[in-house]
């Protein structure tokens, strides 16, 4: 690798203060640290438009095929950091920074989370940005630029209270606004189909609106590469300004009103995770930001070849989940209706172009709009839709010989609505499941029927994480024992080097330096809650972490049983052997979630009045952490010790947090779900504690007729713990609704998420992973297994998997 041009603490100096200068209008005296924050993020974006510059000739010049990453999130967290990470600046920044009279860990910490995303799907998406640009893949991120990001999470009174999350102020430091690549999207009115001078079929609309997608780039740089990629952030305006002669007629808040509805397009991220809503705006937010992509990737076409013959070999188009599916039928409007080819051509382009992931197999969260919605919002897209839903019905109806049971469940349009995931399958060159388990039950449940049909276009990509984000950057004290213990930083760019880790599994020096990494990792989490909230962490206990969007399938409810479980241990048994533990919880709940609201409630009542009881000091404490979000999880990952992945088997795609915690050292509990199965092939029964019925079992149960109540009738410990749901806690709260749902179930089934049936065998689980925190040698040998064998959820991995089986596109050579 030729060496990168580095800069050196003067010329970073020099820089930042003339940003100050010329940008602010300010010395460095009289700077605050949002002027200081401003003026090193445009230091280190001239340094990366410099090599986007390049990085779009030598595109341009090889004529190389390009991947559009197509995702309604983007969880991007902080920037500074990881931008002078990759460029390799971090040493030099932080010494300018400190010679200029500021303290360099603060100036960081001032950054707002860029939170564009709900949680994994987002987080996954920012990741994957940061492997294909330090793997030299030419490609995009899309997305909106939501003036307001995922809410920002309060709790009063044991609740969550949602404050509005207004990132821009500062981070739009990262954005370039590109005025002249401003695309027009065209919502409503009427399709008039006409016949022009020369003959030529024109689609012409009556009417409706049009909003104007601005794109504001935010510069992705690699790591190790001059390479630069860009994610492109759609901004809506309204086209009409506020026409000031139009107030005379009465119609000045007509004109106000067209912008307002043109603007709020991108006001908001919708705070749904895992969960379809059917909201007009949210259909606008897509349609806007696939419509404004694909224009804009069409356009760049047509310069550069002056045909879109080819266009399927010069691009493809990936999209994150259904939300971007709109991008098929819009791209097929722009080949039918503005570049003039027949059907069967445009549509050989289209489904040459576009792959899709598959993110979940709940249907509560698949998409399907209503036909209604989508003919008065996009009347041409809606035709078309019809067109290709036609044209599928036929194909099915001849494959499945009839089979109207068969037909009718892989339809596109049907029953008055529009299913996204089937026009995904049928369209796309290939569809992946983000996990070996989560893509087999695509093959064998969700799309049975179609993997007959299309068997070859099914595949799996596994999960991944930007491991120099989450171990390095975050985990600077693990980083360099890895180094020690590794030679170097190979590692960085080649996470399979971690396997060298095995070899010290019995080195009792490494070992005991891992012991105390975590110690003073916990140490330093602890005295940050201290400072946040007042609460003092004990950190001489397991530090247990549950830390994800708060989802009934992925359980927090269980945990929070087996806690209660063990606090009525610890206050009636005199002989209850347990190793002392700090739980902590953190997530946010959709706000229209009222279960998942409750049980934050819950989790925060209880932990009052764990926390007052002093039958439990020293040895059990339940801590529900404020806000949890990307920055936070940099902070807790190299601090956590167990990691909770504990999802009802089938129903957690992959996740990407128990990736994180394994590659920063947590013993995982959990079950065998998503990328967990994964995590247990390489680690083998001995270096995880597995619990629970495994995905078929759920099934088997489900069919024979799973009945929560007899669990209760027959297990003390679930009764005792259930009735004191029901009773509350100190508060005074009770928490009756919860427990009928999982014994008598509240208009679906009870217990749907199987939390008594895998109770005791949870409750044993945690018991082996006390017995080992005990053996504290023995638990820092599986610890830096986890470690070594993390290197396959490198998000590296991933993308070269993307890209060797689905993009076809080469990835830099090590
Ligand atoms: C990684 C991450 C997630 C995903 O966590 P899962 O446990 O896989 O659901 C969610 N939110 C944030 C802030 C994350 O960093």
């Amino acid at each position: 690798m030729e060496p990168l041009h580095t800069y050196t603490k003067t010329e970073l100096t020099d820089l930042i203060v003339g940003k100050l200068r010329r940008n602010f209008g300010r010395d460095v005296d009289e700077a605050t640290g949002a002027h200081m924050f401003k003026a090193c993020a445009l230091v280190l974006r001239d340094i990366m438009s410099a090599h986007e510059l390049e990085t779009e000739d030598r595109v341009k010049d090889t004529h190389a095929r390009q991947v559009h990453y197509l995702s309604l999130e983007f969880l991007m967290g902080r920037s500074l950091m990881k931008n002078a990470y990759n460029l390799g600046v971090v040493e030099p920044l932080t010494e300018a920074i400190e010679g200029l009279g500021f303290n360099a860990a603060d100036l960081f910490e001032t950054e707002p989370d860029a939170g564009l995303g709900n949680g994994g799907l987002g987080r996954l998406a920012a990741c994957y940005l940061d492997s294909m640009t330090t793997l030299d893949i030419p490609a995009r991120g899309y997305s909106i630029c939501y003036e307001l990001g995922i809410f920002k999470q309060k709790i009063v009174d044991g609740q969550q209270v949602e404050l509005a999350d207004n990132w821009l102020g500062l981070g739009d430091a990262w954005l370039i606004p590109k005025v002249d690549e401003t695309e027009t999207v065209h919502f409503g009115g009427k399709v008039k189909e006409q016949w022009d001078e020369n003959g030529r079929h024109r689609v012409v609309y009556e009417g409706g609106t049009d909003v104007l997608a601005i794109p504001k780039d935010m510069e992705i740089a690699g790591y190790g590469t001059d390479h630069v990629n860009v994610l492109r952030l759609w901004d809506a305006k309204s086209p009409v300004p506020v026409d000031m002669s139009l107030y005379s007629r009465g119609e000045y808040l007509k004109a106000v009103e067209q912008q307002a509805m043109a603007e709020v397009i991108a006001k908001v991220l919708y705070p749904d995770d895992n969960h379809y809503e059917g909201k007009s705006l949210r259909l606008k937010q897509q349609y806007f930001f696939v419509s404004a992509t694909a224009q804009s990737i069409v356009r760049k076409h047509r310069v550069q070849y002056g045909t879109l013959r080819n266009f399927h070999q010069k691009h493809v188009i990936q999209i994150n989940d259904t939300h971007p599916t709109l991008v098929i039928p819009e791209l097929m409007r722009i080949l039918l209706d503005e570049e003039g080819y027949g059907w069967d051509e445009a549509w050989h382009i289209v489904t040459h172009t576009v792959a899709y992931t598959n993110h979940t197999v709940m249907i509560e969260a698949l998409e399907r709009w209503p036909q209604e919605l989508v003919s008065t919002l996009l009347p041409r897209i809606w035709e078309i839709i019809l067109e290709i839903s036609g044209r599928w019905q036929n194909r099915l109806t001849e494959a499945f010989h009839g089979d109207m049971s068969k037909v009718e469940h892989n339809a596109i349009v049907w029953g008055g609505d529009v299913r996204m995931a089937n026009m995904c399958v049928c369209t796309c060159f290939a569809v992946n499941g983000v996990s070996a388990l989560h893509s087999d039950i695509l093959k064998k449940d969700l799309f049975r029927d179609l993997y007959q049909l299309t068997p070859e276009k099914f595949q799996n990509v596994t999960n991944g994480i930007d491991h120099r984000r989450w171990l390095s950057e975050c985990n600077p004290k693990l980083d360099a024992l890895i180094r020690d213990c590794t030679g170097g930083d190979d590692y960085l760019l080649r996470p399979d080097a971690l396997k060298k880790l095995e070899q010290f599994q019995d080195d009792a020096g490494v070992l005991s330096r891992l012991q105390q990494i975590k110690a003073e990792n916990k140490r330093s989490f602890a005295a940050y809650v201290a400072r946040e909230s007042g609460i003092l962490l004990n950190t001489d206990a397991i530090f247990d972490v549950q830390v994800k969007r708060l989802h009934e399938y992925k359980r927090q409810l269980l945990n929070v049983l087996h806690i209660i479980y063990l606090y009525q241990h610890i206050k009636n048994d005199p002989h209850f052997q347990f190793t002392p533990r700090v739980f902590l919880f953190g997530a946010k709940a959709a706000p229209g979630y009222a279960v998942a609201k409750q049980i934050i409630h819950l989790i925060n009542s209880l932990a009052a009045t764990v926390n007052a009881d002093p039958a439990c000091k020293d040895r059990l404490q339940v801590v529900f952490l404020e806000n949890y979000r990307v920055s936070l999880a940099e902070k807790l990952m190299p601090a956590s010790e167990l990691s909770e992945q504990i999802s009802t088997a089938g129903k957690e795609a992959s996740g990407t947090g128990n990736m994180k915690f394994m590659m920063n050292g947590a013993l995982t509990i959990g079950t065998l779900d998503g990328a967990n199965v994964e995590m247990h092939e390489v680690l083998g029964d001995e270096n995880i504690f597995l619990f629970g019925l495994k995905a078929h079992e759920v099934q088997e149960l489900r069919h024979r007729g799973y009945k929560p109540y007899e669990y209760y009738m027959h297990s003390g410990d679930l009764k005792a713990v259930l009735d004191q749901l029901t009773r509350g806690f100190d508060d005074g709260v009770s928490y009756t609704d919860i427990t009928n749902r999982l014994l008598f179930g509240a208009g679906g089934s009870a217990d749907e998420y199987l939390l008594l049936a895998d109770f005791e065998s949870y409750r044993a689980a945690h018991q082996r992973a006390g017995q080992v925190y005990l053996d504290q040698r023995q638990w820092n040998r599986v610890s830096l297994l986890n470690i070594a064998r993390s290197g396959i959820f490198a998000a590296d991995r991933s993308i070269r998997d993307y890209a060797g089986n689905i993009w076809k596109v080469p990835t830099k050579e090590l």
